[in-house]
């Protein structure tokens, strides 16, 4: 199911355009507006789940699959030091886009990154 006003619905749909890495069947993976460091990508799921409370576990395990094989790629384009494979739940939690996702945020020496 997609969510008429969900943004992150309308990118993986193609309906709004983005800085696309990677796309499939079930998912895209776009660069991030405001990214935290060079290269900060976002992984999305096609079908619309709120959350990590949402998702349903195939997709999940995909996602992570996916998430694996993105870092591993990117690695060697971005010559990154290391990692950080963050995902925001609620709100409170920091969640700004209520459309689940998976943050790929490469990390360089001395990039002083607040995350
Ligand atoms: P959250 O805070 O929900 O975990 O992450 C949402 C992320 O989506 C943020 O890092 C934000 O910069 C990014 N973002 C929000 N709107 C857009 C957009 O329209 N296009 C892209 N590429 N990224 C977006
Ligand atoms: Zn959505």
């Amino acid at each position: 199911m997609k969510d008429q006003n969900c943004i992150f619905c309308k990118i993986a749909g193609g309906d709004i355009p983005s800085a696309t890495l990677y796309e499939d069947e079930d998912f895209k993976v776009i660069l991030d507006l405001g990214p935290a460091t060079k290269g900060h990508a976002l992984i999305l799921p096609k079908e619309h789940y709120a959350d990590l409370y949402e998702i349903d576990d195939e997709v999940l395990a995909k996602a992570y699959k996916l998430a694996k094989k993105m870092v591993t790629v990117l690695t060697d384009v971005l010559e990154c030091d290391g990692y950080n494979v963050i995902q925001n739940n609620k709100e409170v939690a920091g969640q700004t886009v209520f459309h689940f996702h998976i943050h790929l945020i490469p990390r360089y020496k001395g990039d002083g990154a607040g995350i």
